[in-house]
């Protein structure tokens, strides 16, 4: 088997680089040196841990030109998202250096005056953690930033078709002066590494982003040791257009969070859900603005809509909309490709269907592409019903200017973030995560700090 991992441009085909595979023994030793720092790191005090955390900020900052190109380059999307991930992934970094500063205890009165009861948070050890490729820099700094600030060693595999960013951003901790053996990269395969990393006796949390499938097979890998575990895992938004909504809003708005890196996010809309009285309406602006995307290299300018990242996620695509189409739904924009199988590059227009129904493979598998099926509700309860049948649960919208009725749906889908008139509800200071099939835990805001903190109670007596 090859020992480098071939990374190329999906928008050309392109070799961009050969990086090496670490070797089993390489793995290994790369645990052995996280788990043996870790004393050192976690005794590090608070303050010096946030300073070490700023300056990385500070030097992803410095180099968002260098790194925003390498993201548009292995992965595809248009230079102004990469540009919106290097800020976004900044911005973790920011948020947990704060945060380091504020991993509090307690102390509760004891049932007896000769006792004292106190609660202190101290690290879990050493994360592994495994990233996906469709955001390469900010699935990693929204574990590594957590875990750095809570005192915990951190080793990280990144996508194997999108490693260059990581690097990268690794290389900038160490130049900000986080110590090497504190934050570590691996690269090869991810069942290879993800092995390693759960039959690890040195490794005490994994935490994960990327499909349902593999989260759920790490997180019986796990058990064998009893890890802790986060999982963000895959979605399949719900997007519901109520009667009284601003229906030029919610056209805008489904356009951003549909399309954003080509339709290739966990958080994408993918069912939209529009009432009856308002479809027409709604469906005309929503293919009017989204005809105003331009497909392309994300490096040229004015860009909008990237390529898909392989040949297997277009086959995927392509299957929904034949399926679709089979089953009776119309095409009100898109059904176009540019592909070329030899060079290694597929290209997929903004497509949007009307009249998709429950039959279709679109409305229960995860659409990872710029596809929009829309479909219609009469009463609110079908809304929901059609938007809860669903094994994820990982983020939704609605839009709607009645407060009962935004009320109304807010406590009724399962859904771990919501957006109400607002297709990106993503930010570093709120906590973000899925139910059901999407995940476990929070990452981001106070709760993305807790799942790096052991709680520990001490009993004094006799006093
Ligand atoms: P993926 O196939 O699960 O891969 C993700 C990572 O897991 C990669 O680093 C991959 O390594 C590694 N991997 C693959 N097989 C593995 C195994 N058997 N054991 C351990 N690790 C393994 O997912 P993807 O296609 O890259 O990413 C898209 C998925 O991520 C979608 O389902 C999306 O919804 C989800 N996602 C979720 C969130 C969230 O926050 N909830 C955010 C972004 C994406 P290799 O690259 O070496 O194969």
């Amino acid at each position: 088997m090859a020992n480098t991992i071939t990374v190329k441009n999906p928008a050309t085909g392109e070799v961009i680089k050969e990086i090496k595979k670490f070797s089993q023994e390489e793995v290994e030793t790369a645990l052995r040196k996280g788990f043996d720092y870790f004393p050192k790191w976690a005794k590090t005090n608070a303050h010096k841990r946030s300073e070490l955390l700023n300056n990385w900020a500070v030097k992803v900052r410095e180099n968002k030109a260098e790194l925003a190109k390498m993201m548009t380059m292995e992965n595809g999307k248009p230079l102004k998202e990469s540009y919106g991930e290097v800020e976004y992934a900044a911005s973790y970094i920011d948020w947990y250096a704060e945060e380091a500063k504020r991993i509090y205890g307690r102390m509760i009165p004891a049932n007896t005056e000769t006792k004292r009861i106190i609660i202190s948070k101290q690290p879990v050890g050493l994360v592994a953690a495994i990233t996906p490729w469709n955001f390469p820099a900010a699935m990693m700094t929204r574990k590594a930033a957590p875990a750095l600030a809570a005192g915990c060693t951190f080793i990280v595999k990144p996508a194997s078709e999108t490693p260059l960013t990581g690097i990268r951003m690794i290389e900038l901790a160490h130049e900000a002066g986080i110590p090497k053996d504190a934050i570590q990269y691996v690269t090869g395969s991810g069942k290879e590494i993800g092995d390693l990393f759960t039959d690890s006796k040195y490794v005490r949390k994994i935490t994960f982003t990327g499909s349902t499938s593999v989260g759920k097979q790490l997180i019986k890998n796990s058990a064998n040791t009893v890890k802790h575990v986060t999982m963000e895992l895959g979605g399949h938004a719900p997007l519901i257009v109520a009667k009284d909504a601003d229906v030029e809003l919610a056209a805008k708005e489904t356009v951003t969070t549909k399309f954003r890196n080509a339709g290739q996010t966990c958080v994408c809309a993918n069912r939209v859900i529009v009432h009856e009285d308002i479809v027409d309406e709604f469906a005309e602006k929503f293919v009017q603005f989204a005809k105003q995307l331009k497909i392309g290299n994300g490096l040229d300018k004015g860009v909008d809509i990237g390529p898909i990242i392989n040949k297997s996620s277009y086959e995927k695509i392509v299957d929904q909309i034949t399926d679709a189409k089979k089953k009776g739904a119309d095409v009100l924009l898109g059904d176009q490709f540019d592909t070329d199988e030899e060079k290694d590059y597929y290209f997929v227009h903004p497509t949007i269907l009307n009249n998709v129904n429950e039959d279709m493979d679109i409305m229960h598998e995860e659409t990872f592409g710029p596809v929009a099926p829309i479909t219609v509700f009469k009463e609110l309860d079908e809304a929901v019903k059609l938007a809860n049948n669903s094994p994820y649960g990982l983020a939704a919208y609605f839009f709607t200017n009645d407060y009962r009725t935004g009320i109304y749906l807010h406590e009724h889908l399962e859904y771990g973030i919501i957006g109400w008139n607002d297709g990106g509800p993503s930010a570093a200071h709120a906590p973000f995560g899925g139910m059901k099939e999407s995940g476990l835990g929070r990452e981001g805001g106070l709760e993305g700090i807790e799942p790096y903190l052991e709680t520990k109670y001490l009993s004094i007596g006799n006093l």
